[in-house]
């Protein structure tokens, strides 16, 4: 596997070095023939989805497969303008007779690793940035979602050479060997102990990462918030793919005076959603693994069950949870869930709050609902996270114009849209500088004279 790998990598190096390379509209076509062999593939995915993670064809176009149309028609329509060369303004005391250009550069080659709850569009997005900004890209989906990684290869391998894009099928050994070879960027999405992983291997080239991760997103649930439109779209973000979904609120911070009502709010949503048995419902999605429904069911004992709380471990089930009375100090607070269980801790003071989601690890996403404009910016203004919604959750990712990453603990780095040609590009400053004349003040030698005039200047 080494071998054809660091072929592979020999391969791309050279095609990185073409007059083909660098030709925009051939990274116009390439994002063409991705879309038109994923169109052919389409209803393989939607299959493979299901048998991976029993997710709804629903759920499938609009959180896999539509988002990734969207991003390359949006990168179709504007590489050209992106990857134009930016003039800026130039100090013309300093830089006499000077033009100044910022130029987008592809890093070259760039090593791109997926997880398995959303495994399409995290593998695939990402991608779409690369190829627009004009880098090579291996690829490595997740093990864990093998039919989808199987139809990710056939797509793949009929839209492009391996000069351009390859990928490769394998687990942690194979991360590790890719790991080892020397890239210009990695790209990983995963959670944030493998991202530290990764950012160590980078180190040793002095690699540049994007690392999109994961972490504990808090729901706070004020007084005056609208409470049956937030219970809708709570339930429905936090059981998208059933709770596996790196930006789901994790825990709700709920105000004393509105907890109960909330609580009731939220077990009706959910059967209005799923019926009275989740499992029976089309809609409903199961957890990747045996172990992990082990994991979540580990969190009900002396917890106390709101609703729910039944799970089968061998048909991957587990039902929405909710739990009351919540302490900082139960297991389910100290990692992140990525399941569907609601924990729920009760507040009085929105001080308090704060200083809770202070004190702990930068989240990807918060989420705060509540009326009023005030209170709405002074959460903001006091906290820290990736992304953020008001009244709403998940859905500031469906925006491309807003950059999605994390911070701190939850991610370094952020793509999307235009962002995402940002994010896979280098910016080289260029000056042009004509030779009509040449001011000889900076040369030596110095003179007291020289200084007097340079602090006139600067
Ligand atoms: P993971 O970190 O276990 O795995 C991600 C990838 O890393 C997989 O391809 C896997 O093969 C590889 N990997 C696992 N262990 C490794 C090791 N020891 N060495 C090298 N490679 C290794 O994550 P996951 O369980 O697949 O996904 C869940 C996590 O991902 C959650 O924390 C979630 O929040 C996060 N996530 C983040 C985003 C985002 O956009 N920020 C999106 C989805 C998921």
């Amino acid at each position: 596997m080494e071998k054809t790998i660091i072929d592979v990598l020999k391969t791309q190096r050279k095609f990185q070095l073409s007059a083909d390379s660098k030709n925009i509209n051939n990274r116009i076509s390439a994002l063409k023939r991705l879309k038109s062999s994923i169109k052919i593939h389409e209803e393989e995915l939607l299959v493979a989805l299901w048998k991976d993670l029993r997710k709804s064809r629903f759920e499938s176009y609009t959180t896999e497969i539509g988002i990734v149309y969207s991003e390359i028609d949006l990168h179709i329509k504007n590489i050209k303008k992106w990857a134009s060369p930016k003039k800026v303004s130039t100090p013309q005391i300093i830089h006499f007779y000077s033009v100044s250009k910022i130029y987008k550069k592809p890093y070259g080659q760039v090593l791109i690793i997926a997880p398995w709850n959303y495994p399409f569009q995290l593998l695939i997005n990402p991608l779409i940035g690369a190829i627009s900004a004009g880098n090579c890209a291996v690829l490595k989906p997740s093990e864990y979602t093998p039919n989808v990684a199987t139809v990710l290869q056939k797509i793949i391998e009929s839209a492009f050479n391996k000069e351009l894009v390859a990928i490769f099928l394998g687990g942690i050994e194979l991360n590790t060997l890719l790991l080892q070879q020397k890239w210009d960027l990695i790209f990983f999405t995963g959670s944030p102990k493998v991202g530290k992983i990764v950012m160590k291997a980078a180190a040793e080239n002095t690699t540049p990462v994007i690392l999109e991760l994961g972490g504990k997103s808090p729901c706070i649930i004020d007084k005056d918030a609208n409470l049956k439109t937030a219970a809708s779209r709570v339930v429905w973000g936090k059981l998208l793919n059933a709770g596996q979904t790196c930006i789901a609120p994790d825990y709700f911070m709920v105000h004393k005076d509105v907890k109960q009502k909330f609580m009731s709010l939220l077990a009706d949503k959910t059967e209005t959603f799923y019926g009275l048995n989740a499992k029976e419902s089309e809609d409903y999605g199961r957890i990747s693994t045996k172990e992990n429904v082990e994991r979540l069911s580990k969190y009900l004992i002396e917890s106390e069950i709101y609703y729910g709380g039944e799970y089968d471990i061998e048909q991957k089930y587990f039902q929405p949870t909710i739990l009351n009375n919540v302490s900082y100090n139960q297991p389910v607070m100290k990692s992140e869930i990525f399941g569907p269980i609601f924990p729920i801790i009760e507040f009085d003071d929105i001080n308090e709050v704060i200083g809770y989601i202070n004190k702990n690890p930068r989240p990807l996403a918060l989420y705060y609902f509540g009326e009023n404009k005030k209170k709405q910016q002074f959460v903001l203004t006091n906290t820290n996270s990736g992304g953020a919604c008001i009244n709403e959750v998940v859905m500031h990712i469906a925006n491309h114009n807003l950059p999605f990453g994390g911070v701190g603990n939850s991610g370094i780095g952020s793509y999307h849209g235009k962002t995402s040609f940002e994010a896979f590009s280098h910016s080289r400053s260029v000056i042009f500088k004509s030779t009509f004349i040449d001011i000889k003040l900076r040369y030596p030698s110095y003179s007291k004279f020289k200084e007097r005039l340079a602090r006139l200047f600067m």
